[in-house]
């Protein structure tokens, strides 16, 4: 039996598969903000650029990013993002940061367990 479900985004009924969540139209816009977005950053002539200017650019929120980056559509530019700590708030590079931490935040964390 083919499952039917909304798409996350526009609501749309599809039928999913391979656990999708967007129907193909949305999957394919957000293939394509992937790719700008990717492309933007690669092609920028600043060494690092704030991942909060990046999202502000393309109108996406940071959950969505999140989960973006963490299906790994995010490789190609993590070492020129960067993110504000999640606990201390100091600006550091996507790539390497665990959880959205800086190192000295993560490692206290560590420590804590
Ligand atoms: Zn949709
Ligand atoms: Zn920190």
């Amino acid at each position: 039996m083919p499952n039917v479900v909304n798409c996350k985004k526009c609501g749309a009924l599809f039928i999913q598969n391979n656990k999708k969540e967007l129907c193909d139209k949305c999957l394919e816009e957000q293939n394509k903000i992937i790719s700008d977005m990717n492309s933007y950053v690669i092609n920028s002539p600043e060494e690092t650029i704030p991942v909060e200017k990046l999202l502000e650019k393309f109108q996406m929120n940071r959950k969505e990013f999140d989960n973006l980056y963490f299906a790994g559509k995010f490789v190609r530019v993590a070492k020129k993002l960067t993110i504000k700590c999640a606990k201390c708030g100091q600006e550091v590079l996507l790539d390497g940061s665990s959880n959205f931490l800086c190192n000295s935040c993560a490692k206290k964390l560590q420590n804590q367990i």
